[in-house]
């Protein structure tokens, strides 16, 4: 029992706050159930108390989760702590993670609090949330670089009021392996009550140390582990999941540790979130990237010919690289594109598939053979649509030195026919769309890559672009990929146009 390691993912929340990340209500949703089949044990879904469409966003992921735990994030603050119960009542076994800061640093700058004044907070927020739902955790957040006798009075206090989790946080990413598997030993042996309840690690990768920060905490007695999908998270990241559950696994003689994570979802879970997010996983990336399981020399290929275990540590199909992917043919009916959408980690109601088998049958008239991958992206592109202010509705380009682009945009019931010059077809149709918007946006970074295999594959292009003083990104796929680009650039000039919407409603908070 006291050798199952807790995997708490944080993709939705700590993720999200990556530069540029944002997934709206539906991505998120999508990358929940992923998780959930992946066996996570609990799915942090957001921070309540930012926005209206940060609450709505973890009901809608509290109330579709099976069998994870949900939390939201919440301040040591009443307001925060009563708006993260109110999105969380509606999961099935919710949790609420509640933070205070417990370095002399924070308390003296930040929360111009003193030491006795933080220990009253956190008795009080915490028996707040234990009064709310059944299961509370506490982070003190910056607790590497906290004073240890002082952390674990807080600690001690926060058991007290009845917190279940207790998370030591190295939050800016500073500690090392051998101090903070001491700061748990340290706290865990001081602090009255610690043996009831689970030690819980939460890691930044500025040093890149993360992974095996987190590794040295379970040493030291941490049981629970916060990380996240590909490692993205604040600044520099946080732990990356798939690399501390690979790392238990493979040297179960170093970790003798359970956890519940089917690995073979690793790498489905790593695409889906790189496609939804537009953050592009680095082909050098351990488990996940595209060059984690490549044998380039001819010594190693001759080894791995012989016997693959001579340079493999670990399969690749064991995190879920090539499976086997049955291809879809314009015969396979609607039954089985919602089957395979579901074994994707899609779940689509009737009205979705439908929409998404005329689509499906448009691309299997142009490619022959249709392939998970292929789906996959159709499933996206389908789903950023719902959501997009303006679609696109025709794109032409001519000629070269200048091109000329006409763009047609659907604006709810409304069709705007723009045309514009430009250096090359992308200018010209970008500067057409913001003829019609009216929103100039600085295109800041550029990527264009082939999504699915063959001559006719999907282009995938990812954007980043600016907006007065916010970056967006954007995410779009055609098997063309000028309108690749463009639908990328008009993803993010949707999201700063969503975004201006929601300042207006929400103005005054
Ligand atoms: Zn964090």
């Amino acid at each position: 029992m006291k050798n199952r390691i807790y995997i708490f993912d944080t993709t939705l929340r700590d993720g999200e706050q990556s530069p540029g990340a944002s997934m709206d209500e539906n991505a998120k949703v999508q990358m929940a159930l992923q998780l959930d089949r992946m066996g996570v044990d609990i799915i942090e879904a957001g921070f309540p108390i930012a926005s209206q469409q940060e609450f709505e966003g973890v009901i809608r992921v509290a109330k579709i989760v099976q069998n994870s735990h949900v939390a939201g994030l919440a301040r040591a603050l009443n307001k925060d702590i009563e708006r993260a119960a109110a999105a969380l009542q509606h999961a099935k076994k919710p949790v609420l993670h509640t933070f205070l800061a417990t370095s002399d640093i924070h308390l003296e700058y930040k929360l111009k609090m003193s030491r006795d004044q933080v220990i009253d907070t956190v008795g009080k927020a915490v028996s707040l949330a234990k009064s709310l739902l059944p299961r509370v955790e506490f982070s003190a957040e910056d607790a590497t670089r906290s004073d240890r006798d002082f952390l674990a009075q807080v600690v001690e206090t926060a058991i007290g009021a009845g917190a279940d989790v207790i998370n030591l946080p190295d939050t800016v990413g500073y500690t090392t392996p051998d101090e903070i598997r001491e700061m748990f030993r340290y706290v865990i042996a001081q602090a009255k009550g610690a043996e009831d309840v689970i030690f819980s690690t939460h890691n930044h990768n500025d040093l890149g140390l993360a992974v095996a920060n987190a590794l040295a905490a379970i040493q030291g007695g941490a049981r629970q582990v916060e990380c996240t999908v590909n490692g993205i998270g604040e600044r520099a990241g946080n732990t990356s999941l798939e690399e501390v559950v690979m790392a238990m696994n493979t040297r179960q003689d170093q970790f003798p540790y359970e956890c519940g994570i089917v690995t073979t979802e690793i790498v489905p879970s790593s695409n889906l979130l790189s496609m939804i997010t537009g953050l592009i996983v680095p082909f050098n990336k351990p488990i996940v990237g595209r060059n984690a399981f490549a044998h380039e020399s001819g010594i190693h290929q001759h080894g791995m010919l012989a016997n693959a275990k001579t340079y493999e540590i670990m399969t690749p199909a064991s995190v879920g690289h090539k499976r086997t992917d049955l291809v879809l043919g314009k015969h396979s009916g609607r039954a089985g594109l919602a089957k395979r959408s579901s074994e994707l980690g899609f779940e689509l109601n009737e009205e979705e598939v439908g929409r998404l088998y005329e689509r499906f049958i448009e691309l299997a008239d142009k490619k022959k053979e249709v392939y998970s991958d292929d789906l996959r992206m159709l499933i996206v592109a389908m789903y950023s649509k719902a959501f997009e202010v303006y679609q696109l509705e025709k794109l032409r380009t001519f000629g070269e030195d200048p091109t000329v682009a006409m763009v047609k945009l659907k604006h709810g019931d409304e069709v705007i026919t723009e045309t514009a010059l430009g250096d090359g077809p992308v200018d010209a149709a970008c500067v057409a769309i913001e003829k019609i918007v009216g929103h100039t946006g600085k295109l800041e970074q550029f990527n264009l890559r082939a999504a699915t295999p063959g001559k006719d594959a999907f282009g995938e292009a990812h954007v980043t672009v600016r907006f007065e003083n916010k970056v967006y990104r954007g995410n779009g796929a055609s098997t063309d990929i000028v309108e690749a680009a463009i639908h990328a650039y008009l993803n993010a000039m949707n999201k700063h146009i969503a975004f201006l919407q929601s300042q207006e409603i929400n103005g005054d908070s």
